[in-house]
């Protein structure tokens, strides 16, 4: 095969829901699909369940999975697909949001009974400002929930889409028959065995063929009559250029715990969903096609075991081919580096692979030479723009608790921050540093892992911080923006890469700021274009 046909085959993507939606029962219904794994239960929920915030074992168990789930590849229909796992728990939101700079597009899930949920929201927000293709999976339909028409317009609503049915159920919970496949004119029927995989469907190219009343009953059928009608007339036709321009959502419905509706959405995302895309850089966008290899760390995992403290970086490939062995320039360290081991991934098992294509993910073996956003080319001086910094939403002093292991403090901070668990801010004022996380179990897992990891010890003292301004005046010269430092002085500090930062005590005081300075902005994410 060659190169072009490697890349058209690529679909890379990640499925993103709030938690308990069913993303990880999807995802293993797609993997049985590809023949990748045989059996339910192969894939291991990562997600950290509630009340087991204290519990370090439980999260260091979850944390191992998740370096095998992070990346589950199969083949289907002679497509390669790779799914990119995106955590689901809020505290880890940022993982997910850097992933999310790793895929060509998502499938959102949502459950028919608890409609758009929080985190739903959130992710789907960033893809939208993102501009990435997403389908919308809406699960569950075993169980009683909300009214299908109602819960588009929720979709609408609450996430901003503009959405058409590509599939529609016939009756829901109790009296669910199966669904209507708009995208290929036929009904495939409910029969509630989760052991059957390969479902047989029913040609229907005209819905008016009376063999629908023999098939679902008098009643059922002119109900879905009349909804197909109505489904014509209120959404707009499927238009494959604005689903891949994220402008139009495909939606489907179906219940991942049965298999039912799987298929219907692995056809159709096969065939619509985009092959790998182009990407910007600081200097240009980069295609898929060009000769030349490059490609950007979107995720660096630990080691779990504490005598290698290697690490794995996960390497996205935007253009031409990874190969084992081959030098690449490490842009921001000017230097070349070889990878005599690089990680394939395949299901739920990583392997040494001699070439890969964009689209793909590689896992590098790491000592300490990424952070996450670091880009690798052939040569070129570029590097990937995307993966910004969000503000935190926690705020922490961390102290040395062990006198005697300074350094490896500094070194285990140094690389956890690295590795994006929580971002580091040193003040201005007196070098004191403050660890800024999403979720107050970040805290607990960094002050582990130092432990385990570094032999450091550390304490933390709280923050009075509510959110992390990145500063950018209009003017760095000018009058105001020195005026501004002065009067902010005890709130100002660096973060990892030495931007400068305002640590804002309160909503207030950021309207102050924003009054009173307005040559000074004040920015929520740390990349600004
Ligand atoms: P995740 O947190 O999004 O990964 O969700 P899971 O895949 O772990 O699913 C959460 C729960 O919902 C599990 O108990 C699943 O068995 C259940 N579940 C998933 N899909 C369905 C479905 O189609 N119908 C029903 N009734 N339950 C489902």
């Amino acid at each position: 095969m060659g190169f072009t046909e490697e890349i058209e085959r690529r679909r890379t993507f990640g499925i993103i829901s709030h938690p308990d939606a069913g993303k990880t029962t999807l995802t293993e219904k797609l993997l049985l699909f590809g023949g990748a794994i045989q059996e339910a239960g192969a894939v291991k929920s990562n997600k950290i369940k509630k009340g087991a915030t204290s519990d370090f074992m439980e999260i260091e168990r979850q944390r191992g999975i998740s370096v095998a789930t992070s990346v589950l590849a199969f083949n289907y229909q002679n497509k390669k697909i790779n799914i990119l796992d995106t955590p689901g728990h809020k505290d880890f939101a940022e993982d997910t949001f850097r992933t999310l700079t790793a895929v060509d597009s998502v499938i959102v899930v949502i459950d028919v009974a608890k409609g758009v949920e929080e985190q739903t929201e959130k992710l789907v927000k960033v893809c939208r400002m993102r501009k990435i293709p997403m389908l919308v999976f809406i699960n569950k339909l075993d169980r009683e929930g909300k009214d299908a028409f109602d819960l588009m317009d929720e979709v609408e609503q609450k996430l901003g889409l503009t959405v058409t049915p590509l599939s529609f159920p016939i009756g829901m919970g109790y009296d669910f028959q199966g669904i209507y496949n708009i995208w290929e004119k036929n009904i495939n029927l409910f029969s509630g065995d989760s052991r059957k995989n390969i479902e047989e469907t029913i040609a229907f190219d005209d819905i008016d063929n009376p063999e629908l009343e023999k098939l679902i009953g008098a009643k059922p059928a002119e109900t879905l009559r009349e909804e197909l009608e109505l489904i014509n007339e209120v959404y707009p036709e499927f238009d494959r250029e604005a689903y891949l321009e994220g402008n139009l959502q495909p939606v489907f419905f179906g219940s991942a715990l049965n298999n039912f509706g799987v298929r219907e959405l692995l056809d159709c995302f096969v065939e619509i969903a985009p092959t790998p895309r182009p990407k910007d850089s600081d200097t240009r966008t980069v295609s898929p096609v060009e000769e030349k290899f490059s490609g950007f760390v979107f995720k660096i995992h630990a080691n779990m075991d504490p005598k290698h403290r290697d690490r794995i970086a996960f390497v996205k490939i935007v253009s031409g081919t990874f190969e084992r062995n081959k030098p690449y320039l490490h842009v921001r360290l000017k230097k070349n580096l070889k990878f005599s081991s690089p990680n394939a991934f395949f299901a739920e098992k990583k392997e040494i692979v001699d070439i890969s294509y964009p689209g793909d993910i590689v896992g590098l073996h790491d000592t300490g030479n990424f952070k996450i956003g670091d880009t690798l080319t052939e040569g070129e001086q570029m590097s990937f723009k995307g993966i910004p910094s969000f503000s935190p939403e926690h705020f922490r002093y961390i102290n040395n608790a062990d006198p005697l292991k300074a350094k490896q403090l500094e070194k285990g901070i140094d690389q956890l921050m690295d590795e994006g668990v929580a971002q580091l801010f040193t003040l201005e004022m007196n070098n004191r540093k403050v660890i800024g996380t999403v979720g107050a179990l970040q805290y607990e897992v960094i002050q582990y892992r130092l432990e385990h990891e570094y032999g450091a010890k550390c304490s933390y003292e709280n923050f009075p911080a509510y959110k992390a301004c990145w500063v950018k005046p209009d003017d760095p010269k000018n009058e105001e923006f020195a005026e501004f430092k002065r009067i902010k002085q005890k709130f100002m500090a660096k973060d990892k890469y030495g931007q400068l930062v305002f640590l804002a005590d309160s909503e207030f005081s950021i309207q102050m700021a924003a009054q009173k300075f307005p040559s000074v902005k004040l920015m929520f994410t740390s990349e600004f274009d």
